[in-house]
């Protein structure tokens, strides 16, 4: 019988989360939905140095804003608890005795001085230093000093790390579910640090004992920690937890636009889009852009999220959030690097603009406008813009009286024809009763047909005398919105002053 899925989003709370975290924390959730799985979020701050305050809760924020729920962990609780690192010290100090007392791991005394001359004297010979088997015999630690010795430093308080006894000639051999075998040998991997002389554990131990504990059947995260996978392999084999290690799966990297390198912060300040799935307030009091306050829509940037690096095998580019549950499998994930393109998040953000409906976009965007105008507002715009406030700053413009004209349309077609049809049109409109944009453009082609003008002659320039502008969107439909007498009158003014 196959054991329940149970993934974890581990992110540390050292300033916003990146949108590859964002990414990474999608892939966990629509693995676990699709599994019918447990999706957990645990908090790895065992880093005390990169510790920023308001991370966590930009975190949560951020999840709960995309519809990434979490079943279990920070702010939810379970069997596991507590899921935040800092509060779990106890539990890595056992295991690390544990590691201890079975001769895996020992006591370290070295100060960075002495380690920075050893690594100075390696490289004077053209090497480069490793804590490692070939090394620790000559190095100040449990191993090299007698028990007597180990103890008197520990309870005078000499600082101490506790170092993992990473065996000389070991085969490792990982199965990553995107990359396929990974085969190291122990001989490259150092001793790594598991306790640091603060007393807490280092990422390394902290993720596996917890990964272990929290009874996690698949690591997804960022290919960055690949490199790491055989430490971790070491880790559960040397805890005894390896016939039950997680599977792994390591998720492409996100590439710059261009496609060479990877996405970087200073990549988003040229091309002035987010990479932070909302704003953030740097320590400095600049700010960090969001998708969320650029006016991304939550299912566009989720279902842009899950093309970066994954695809669904089909021609279907749409999909909801149930839909990519449905489709989601690691096999589909690649394993080349993905090319982070705004224009495609822009993109998807129109398509889900469209389906949006005029009501909602009304409501939410022209509040200040009322309510029956505001919804033929948001109909005549929603297909035109990218953003939904881009609406209301295109319904301000139309509602505002043209303080100029476009003077090269006005060059090229303000003539007798243009002047003597526009005219007509405006003296008919006074007797228009039923101001809808049908009638509108009925009686607009009954005055030209009685004057033999072409519409085609006129219309750009009708545009011009009521918006100001050569081009916009459906011009009776805005004249509909704008009212009788307003049309009226930009039409007189424009008929006395061009
Ligand atoms: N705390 C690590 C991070 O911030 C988690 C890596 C992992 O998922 O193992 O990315």
């Amino acid at each position: 019988m196959s054991q329940p899925t149970r993934v974890r989003f581990a992110p540390s709370p050292t300033g916003a989360l990146h949108i590859g975290g964002v990414r990474t924390a999608l892939y966990n959730y629509l693995l676990a939905k699709k599994l019918g799985g447990t999706m957990l979020l645990r908090i790895e701050d065992t880093d005390q140095t990169r510790f920023v305050e308001g991370a966590e809760n930009y975190i949560i924020e951020a999840l709960n804003w995309l519809g990434i729920t979490i079943d279990e962990g920070i702010g939810v609780g379970g069997p596991h608890a507590p899921y935040r690192q800092s509060e779990r010290k106890d539990i890595y100090k056992k295991y690390a005795q544990q590691l201890i007392d079975e001769d895996k791991a020992y006591y370290a005394f070295d100060t960075s001085e002495e380690l920075d001359a050893m690594r100075q004297a390696f490289e004077a010979q053209g090497s480069a230093f490793q804590y490692s088997a070939a090394t620790r015999t000559r190095l100040k630690n449990s191993l090299t000093l007698s028990a007597e010795e180990t103890k008197a430093k520990i309870e005078a308080g000499e600082p101490y790390v506790i170092r993992l006894k990473v065996p000389a000639k070991e085969e490792i051999r990982l199965k990553d579910l995107i990359r396929d075998w990974v085969h190291v040998h122990s001989s490259t991997i150092d001793d790594k640090v598991l306790m640091k002389s603060d007393g807490m554990p280092t990422y390394h131990l902290a993720n596996v004992v917890d990964d272990h504990l929290m009874e996690i059947t698949h690591v997804i995260r960022g290919e960055e920690w690949l490199p790491s996978a055989p430490l971790h392999v070491l880790l559960y084999r040397a805890l005894g937890w390896e016939s039950t290690m997680p599977q792994f799966a390591h998720l492409p990297l996100l590439l710059k636009p261009e496609g060479n390198g990877k996405l970087s912060k200073r990549d988003a300040d040229l091309g002035g889009f987010p990479v932070f799935p909302l704003e953030w307030k740097n320590p400095d009091g600049s700010t960090a852009k969001g998708f969320r306050e650029e006016g991304y829509l939550k299912e566009a940037v989720t279902n842009f999220l899950a093309f970066l690096g994954w695809n669904p095998g089909t021609e279907q580019e749409m999909f909801s959030m149930q839909e990519l549950v449905d489709a989601f499998t690691l096999e589909r994930i690649n394993k080349a690097g993905a090319k982070f393109d705004i224009n495609k998040a822009k993109w998807f953000n129109q398509q889900y603009l469209k389906l949006r409906s005029d009501e909602e976009l009304a409501r939410e965007y022209l509040s200040d406008i009322d309510v029956e105008k505001a919804v033929k507002i948001v109909h005549l715009f929603k297909e035109r813009v990218t953003f939904p406030q881009e609406i209301a700053s295109e319904a301000k413009a139309l509602l505002q009286a043209p303080s100029s004209y476009d003077e090269a349309v006005v060059a090229s077609k303000w003539n007798d024809d243009a002047k003597r049809g526009i005219a007509a049109f405006k003296e008919a409109l006074v007797g228009l009763d039923n101001f809808v944009a049908d009638e509108i453009k009925h009686t607009l082609s009954a005055e030209l047909e009685k004057l033999s003008i072409k519409m085609g002659k006129v219309m750009q320039m009708l545009r011009v005398t009521i918006t100001g502008l050569g081009a916009g969107p459906d011009l009776m439909l805005s004249m509909e919105i704008m009212g009788k007498e307003e049309v009226i009158a930009r039409l007189e003014k424009a008929l006395t002053t061009l």
